[in-house]
């Protein structure tokens, strides 16, 4: 689980964070590395790390081996953990940060709190294209063509917004063990919108992600 901050400083300059938070620190010359809060730290050479990664991450939805139902796999494995908690473990699949974990569940229509026992496939499968999707469009747009990537934001920051698809106010809290911040419409789950994708996926209908404009 990716928890915790590192943070790079001059030398002599001051922390931001209380020391007690400090889990390791490594100081040079001219700067000092502070890793705060994290629960564990390896030390190891960068090619052993990297080749545990390698086999431990889930599959990358940016990667030309990405693997749409090794992703499904590795939330199914998670039965009684919430989705936006499982989502955002980088062994379920790699890359999904804060504010795609937001997004992803919002375009699926599934609350973070639900576990995952309780979703259907139709709904794991929605959130797998979601992931896939959304990490490509992020990175086109942010990296590729250089903009930012503020218009792909349905919920994320949008404090005290409303749903662009049923109007209903976007609700914000701080979801726990994880204590990232949420974003979530609650008024999602009576939109039409919603009950044809269902329909659509149940009767599956290839592509349906995309014929839904406003899933994007
Ligand atoms: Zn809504």
């Amino acid at each position: 689980m990716m928890f915790g901050a590192i943070h790079i400083y001059e030398a002599k300059e001051p922390l931001l964070k209380p020391k007690e938070k400090v889990r390791l620190m490594a100081t040079g010359e001219k700067r000092k590395l502070v890793v705060y809060n994290a629960p564990v730290i390896e030390i190891d050479h960068e090619e052993r790390i990297l080749q545990k990664l390698k086999i431990k991450l889930g599959p990358d939805p940016l990667s030309s081996e990405w693997n749409k139902a090794k992703g499904i796999e590795n939330i199914l494995s998670r039965p009684e953990q919430e989705i936006g908690v499982a989502l955002l473990d980088q062994f379920v699949i790699a890359g999904v940060g804060n504010i795609l974990r937001n997004e992803i569940l919002f375009r699926a229509k599934v609350h973070p709190e639900r576990p995952v026992a309780s979703l259907s496939i139709q709904e794991i499968e929605r959130i797998v294209n979601y992931a896939e999707r959304l990490s490509r469009g992020f990175l086109d747009y942010y990296k590729l063509q250089g903009m930012g990537i503020r218009d792909l934001l349905f919920v994320y920051n949008r404090f005290s917004g409303f749903c662009n698809v049923c109007g209903h106010p976007i609700k914000f809290y701080m979801q726990k063990p994880i204590n990232r911040k949420t974003f979530v419409c609650e008024g999602c789950k009576n939109s039409i919108l919603l009950m044809l994708q269902d329909v659509m996926c149940s009767m599956n209908f290839s592509g349906v992600y995309c014929s839904i404009p406003l899933a994007w």
